[in-house]
Parts: C-alpha cells; sequence; structure tokens
C-alpha cells in the first residue's frame, strides 16, 4: 500500500474517532468547600486528584455567595440577576409572591439562561442529574433525561452509585453530562463552624466518596475507551461567626409599603408602595446602625453585577463577619458559620479541580471565576454556547487539553 495513502487513512481514522467519541462530563457540587479545605489533610485523596488533573486554587464567586444563585450561576453563565435566581429567598418590587428554594419546579418562570444539562438535551444529548438546584425545573419545556426530585435524606453512597451506572451505560447510551450534588460539608459548616471537627468529619465522608467516583471513571476510561472528565466545583466558601454579635432584624425598621426580607448576611427591603418614603428608611436606618451595618450604594452594587432588576430590591443593607443578620439575635448559638458575603471577603472563595481526558494534568491556575466554567464545560461537550453569557473561559480556559 503507497505510504501517503496509509498515512491518510490513519489520519482520517483518527479524525473519525475524535469526532464520535462522546465526551462525558461528570459535575460535582460540595456545597460550601472553602478554597483552603482542599489542602487539609480530610481532603487527602481529593487533593491526590487535583494533582492529576488542573486546580483552581480560588474560584471567585458571584454575588451574593448563596446555593442558589451560584449554582445557577455555575449551570448557565449568568450572573444571578441575569438567571433571576439572586438568593436562596427573594422578592420583586410590586410583585406578592416571593421565590423560595427549589419554586423553579413549581414556576419555571423565575429561572432565565440555559443551564448545561439544557443546553446538553437541545443539541442532541443525554443528561443525568442526581441533584443540583432546579435541576428538576421544566426549563424552555426540557428536562434532563433522567433527574431527581431533591431529597437530602438520600446517601451520598447511592447518589455515587447511581452515578457510576449512568456512566458505564454504553457508548450509545451514556450520558454526556452527569451531576451529583452533596450538601453535607455546608451543614456541618453552618453549624459548628468552618473548621469545627464536625466539619472536618463531613470533607472526610466527601473526600471518599469522591475517591470511588473516580476510580469508577478511570476504570470506564480504560476499559472502555470512553472519554469521562471530572470536574469538582463548590458554590462558596464559609466564614466563621460569632453568635454574640448577630444583628436582630426584630431590631430593624419594617415600615409600611415595604417587604423586609433577611437573607442573614444582608438585609433587603421591596417596595410594594410606590409612595412609600425611602428616605426616611435609609435615615432610620443610618442612624441605628452603630457601623454594625451599612447601606449598600447603587455603585457596589453595579460592580457586584446586581443592579437593573426588579429582584435587587429597593434598600440593601449588609454587614461582613463575624456578624449577620438574625431574627431573635444570637439567643440561638447554634450557627458558627456563614457565607453569602462579596467576593471580597476571602473566605467566600470556592474550590475547582478539573480532570481526565479533557484538561491539562498537573497543572495549578491560581484564580478564575465561577462565571468560567460553562463556556469551558461547553467546549468540552462540544456544544455551542447562547450569546449573553458572561465569560468567555477566562482563566480556566487554560485547564482545556488541547487535542
Ligand atoms: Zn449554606
Amino acid at each position: 500500500m503507497p505510504r501517503l495513502l496509509i498515512t491518510s487513512l490513519c489520519l482520517a481514522a483518527a479524525l473519525w474517532s475524535a469526532a464520535s467519541a462522546a465526551r462525558t462530563l461528570v459535575l460535582v457540587s460540595i456545597d460550601g468547600f472553602r478554597w483552603d479545605y482542599l489542602d487539609w489533610p480530610q481532603a487527602r485523596q481529593m487533593k491526590a486528584i487535583a494533582e492529576q488533573g488542573t486546580r483552581v486554587t480560588k474560584l471567585r464567586t458571584v454575588y451574593p455567595s448563596k446555593t442558589f444563585p451560584g449554582h445557577l450561576s455555575l449551570a448557565t453563565g449568568l450572573h444571578p440577576t441575569g438567571h433571576g435566581i439572586v438568593d436562596n429567598y427573594f422578592c420583586r418590587d410590586y410583585r406578592p409572591d416571593c421565590y423560595s428554594m427549589g419554586s423553579g419546579r413549581k414556576d419555571p418562570s423565575w429561572l432565565e439562561g440555559t443551564p448545561l444539562w439544557t443546553l446538553v438535551e437541545q443539541q442532541g444529548g443525554r443528561a443525568s442529574t442526581f441533584f443540583w438546584p432546579e435541576s428538576d425545573a421544566a426549563i424552555d419545556d426540557t428536562l434532563p433525561t433522567d433527574y431527581r426530585a431533591y431529597d437530602g435524606r438520600v446517601p451520598h453512597e447511592a447518589r455515587v452509585d447511581q452515578a457510576i451506572e449512568w456512566l458505564a451505560l454504553p457508548d450509545a447510551e451514556r450520558p454526556e453530562l452527569v451531576t451529583l450534588y452533596f450538601s453535607a460539608v455546608d451543614s456541618a459548616g453552618h453549624t459548628f463552624g468552618p473548621e469545627a471537627p464536625e466539619t472536618l468529619a463531613a470533607i472526610t465522608e466527601v473526600d471518599k466518596q469522591v475517591a470511588r467516583l473516580w476510580k469508577a471513571i478511570q476504570r470506564l476510561n480504560v476499559r472502555t475507551g470512553a472519554e469521562i472528565s471530572l470536574l469538582l466545583v463548590s458554590d462558596h466558601g464559609m466564614a466563621e461567626v460569632d453568635p454574640d454579635v448577630f444583628i436582630d432584624t426584630n431590631t430593624l425598621p419594617r415600615p409600611r409599603g415595604f417587604k423586609r426580607v433577611n437573607g442573614s448576611t444582608r438585609v433587603t427591603y421591596y417596595q410594594r408602595d410606590p409612595d412609600a418614603d425611602i428616605d426616611k428608611l435609609a435615615d432610620s436606618l443610618t442612624e441605628m446602625s452603630d457601623g454594625r451595618f451599612w447601606i449598600v450604594s447603587d455603585e457596589t452594587l453595579q460592580s457586584r453585577h446586581f443592579f437593573d432588576h426588579p429582584a435587587v430590591g429597593a434598600l440593601v443593607i449588609e454587614t461582613s463577619p463575624p456578624r449577620m443578620f438574625r431574627r431573635g439575635g444570637g439567643k440561638y448559638a447554634d450557627l458558627r458559620g456563614m457565607h453569602g458575603y462579596p467576593a471580597s471577603i476571602e473566605d467566600m472563595a470556592a474550590f475547582l479541580v478539573a480532570v481526565g481526558p479533557g484538561f491539562q494534568s498537573g497543572k495549578v491556575i491560581p484564580e478564575a471565576h465561577q462565571l468560567d466554567l460553562y463556556p469551558v464545560a461547553a467546549e468540552l461537550l462540544n456544544l455551542k454556547t447562547p450569546a449573553n453569557i458572561a465569560s468567555d473561559g477566562g482563566a480556566l480556559r487554560a485547564a482545556l487539553r488541547k487535542p
């Protein structure tokens, strides 16, 4: 056979296999896993996995650094005011009903943007989600091929077992996207504090499950020629708070014509009556604040991409750790950790690890942003992204392995 022909046949075969090998991304969220936890002995196995791939040391968060806004920003590539879920609980000016965690399932109109699982499905692929906030909402009348309605009682092990089962499906049936979600580290961090033994125990438990998942992925990649990559990410970090200095929301003014909503790190006043006196409200808040909290200026909100949306509210006050807002103040001492503060608070930074055939190995990226994940995941999965997303992949682009 002429040499040229052999070469071109090999080349054609290589191109064909590159185009046809369906890539899969397993996206795992570890709620409240602060950026520095990865270096702690409890996360030993996850750190070893990170060394085989790319680690982002500090993943900067959107504002506010809360679970639902953060997860939806990771999933849609949009700021919270872009996808509409601006907090775990929020209202809108001049609208009677309010959003609370998971409301999208009943009323998807709270949500804007195209989450990764929807993008996969719309472009002919399959997505299977074993929890991710709002992954059970029918967005654009589309749901993942397989999904679960959220139930925090499902053991971690069962979630990982199901993910491995999905990944072990034959090539033609294997989903392009699998998501998993673990809340244990966040829960312990809130109740006991970010560095408490209970939080360390939760890190150990999640570390064990992630290691099990990664072993199964490696086995499948070697034995079946699958091309499964793994992305570990968190939605925010955790700061230590002190119940002795909590601000009791019952002591804050609640004038007629406004709805006051406690967001733990901030309090929002929504305007219900266009004639309600906002200057008077601002004055009384300033007078009583005593340096414990402050009104967030329009300029500051703009710099956090938190403006020009009815859910932003008419007036926002905020505090910083170790303070937070709580009804009744610190009389219930069972709260030692909080998040939601702006990204300028170092403890809010999240983590990211990308490993597998789609990512570079032995790489460290000092800093990237949560909004960088969407375009990078889309590129890995060969998906066309919506035009309005907030990032082109930024610093995280360097994690992709070029063919
Ligand atoms: Zn939390």
